[in-house]
């Protein structure tokens, strides 16, 4: 598929989850939060069941894996210990006219001329005003040198209505423009086109302060991820839990890192939540379930409909990869806007629980009744974003086909073809006719008889094509349809049978009520 024909992809499913209530803007009536998102009504039953089917998988199917939900304020001992106090950062540049940042490695090289306005513009009275630095934008191939002057004139007048009365600032005129060619250079602002300061760290964890006063004894992080309570409650849960190694910790929560440049939909946020799994091993097993845990988690994205053709698994290099990881694999998906990171697997080795132990005094160690050793477990962990994996499902399921509207005419139809075990609502009732009270009691006695198995909407409302049509758009797998044959008046063999519609293939199959809830069960685990 062209890039064009991507962009134009994700913005129909942007305006998608907008209008069927998927994913809204955070506070979107004062301007919305950058990085900040909102699930509604839809959105918050997708991302439930993503939750719910992880925490199936990872937990209750085991018995080698115990949950916990920790806190996401912590004592800043925990930050530093990690590490992530000191090193969790991004290098960073700054655009030095507009000071819009970017991460420093997501800056792709550009070709175009440079353009330099050094020196002043001279309002009418011939008193200098002075940019503080030289203003140096790229014209990108194809732009027009006008394009870059406006905005540095733009720019310079905001820096002159400080300095000069009103009407002077309408009168200025930029002087000193030097151009110069360049090829293929990662030194300009993606977006603004300004000039990029050197790269320097940028610490992503949002600091905080805990009680009355504001200063350096009451501050702490949001967590940036939900690892660390797991590490630090590690002696807690093995002692409860009575496990044996292998065992894991798994936890599902929210995390939050003030990345530089959010993008990509809820793709970079800068609150998000996270499945963790913390699976503590021997040392000379941490490879081996490196490898393991790897395929695990593939089959859990094609588990939930994620196709394998569209998963990779890239083997993050030896200098990318945390110090003291042995081995760490990234699961990518080919999003619309390209291949990123849905979850890490990462062999952490004993590093987290070596450094908690190290700073807090008391002891992380494992006894192994056996052999009668003490030594710190190493682990291996599955890390995964929920946000990312809940856009990631949306996009696989957007699909438009074709299908018969009212009159046997066909149309485009938008259809989100999500597995039934993650479909936001897994079947809609629908009464053939609104007025026709036998038919509406009988499509809510079936509501009334699915509610305690699964999540149903009843819709009396509108032409059946158009009521089948906003399922599809939202992809509700079934529907349900009471006729006047489920009152037995054609057929009285036909009595207590309903059409069961599939949403894909838009067949439909007539089936007894009493049937329903096994059949839709069976079709939805
Ligand atoms: P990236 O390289 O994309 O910033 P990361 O390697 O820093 O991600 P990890 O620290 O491994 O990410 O976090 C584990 C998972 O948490 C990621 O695979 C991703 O699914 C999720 N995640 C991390 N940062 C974000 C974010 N800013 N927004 C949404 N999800 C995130």
């Amino acid at each position: 598929m062209s890039a064009s024909t991507d962009s134009q992809r994700m913005e129909k499913i942007v305006s998608l989850c907008k209008r069927r209530g998927f994913i809204f803007q955070s506070s979107e009536i004062y301007g919305g939060l950058n990085g900040a998102w909102d699930y509604g009504p839809l959105g918050v039953e997708l991302k439930r069941n993503l939750k719910n089917y992880w925490w199936r998988v990872m937990v209750h199917e085991r018995d080698d894996v115990v949950g916990m939900d920790g806190s996401i304020l912590m004592n800043r001992a925990v930050w530093k210990a990690s590490g992530h106090e000191g090193t969790f950062s991004d290098l960073m540049r700054e655009c030095t006219y507009t000071h819009k940042r970017v991460r420093a490695d997501q800056v792709l090289p550009q070709s175009g001329t440079e353009f330099s306005f050094s020196g002043a513009a001279s309002p009418r009275d011939g008193t200098k005003c002075e940019f503080p630095i030289p203003l140096v934008i790229l014209c990108r191939k194809g732009e027009h040198p006008d394009s870059v002057r406006r905005i540095a004139r733009e720019c310079f007048a905001t820096i002159a209505a400080r300095k000069l009365a009103p009407d002077e600032v309408k009168t200025l005129k930029l002087l000193g423009e030097q151009t110069r060619p360049i090829e293929n250079s990662t030194d300009y602002h993606p977006e603004t086109g300004g000039l990029l300061s050197e790269p320097r760290p940028f610490n992503l964890m949002f600091k905080t302060y805990v009680g009355a006063t504001e200063d350096e004894s009451s501050l702490t992080y949001l967590r940036p991820e939900t690892a660390q309570s797991i590490f630090v409650e590690f002696k807690n849960i093995l002692e409860v839990s009575r496990k044996k190694l292998p065992f894991g910790i798994a936890q599902i929560g929210k995390a939050f890192r003030n990345e530089i440049n959010p993008r990509n939909f809820t793709f970079r946020s800068r609150e998000f939540e996270q499945m963790e799994l913390e699976y503590f091993c021997r040392p000379e097993q941490g490879m081996k379930l490196l490898e393991y845990w790897k395929e695990e988690r593939l089959k859990f994205y094609e588990n939930i409909g994620i196709s394998r053709s569209k998963l990779h698994v890239l083997t993050v290099p030896d200098e990318e990869r945390a110090f003291y990881s042995k081995g760490t694999y990234d699961i990518e998906y080919d999003f619309p806007f390209g291949r990123q990171e849905l979850e890490g697997v990462a062999y952490r080795t004993d590093y987290d629980l070596s450094q908690h132990q190290k700073a807090s005094g008391k002891s992380l160690e494992y006894f192994d009744e056996e052999t009668k050793q003490k030594f710190i477990p190493h682990v291996v962990e599955p890390s995964a974003g929920v946000d990312r994996t809940v856009l990631a499902l949306i996009c696989e399921a957007y699909a438009e086909d074709e299908a018969p509207d009212e009159k046997g005419k066909m149309e485009t139809r938008i259809v989100l073809r999500f597995h039934p075990r993650i479909a936001p609502i897994k079947c809609a009732v629908f009464p053939l006719l609104k007025n026709k009270e036998p038919l509406v009691a009988k499509a809510k006695e079936i509501v009334d008889l699915l509610r305690p198995h699964t999540y149903v909407f009843y819709d009396e409302s509108g032409a059946i094509g158009r009521r089948y049509r906003r399922q599809d758009e939202i992809g509700t797998p079934f529907g349900v349809t009471v006729d006047f044959e489920t009152l037995g008046e054609k057929d009285p063999a036909l009595r207590d049978t309903v059409t069961l519609r599939d949403r894909d293939s838009m067949k439909q199959e007539r089936v007894a009520i009493q049937d329903l809830p096994v059949i839709l069960l069976e079709r939805i685990v």
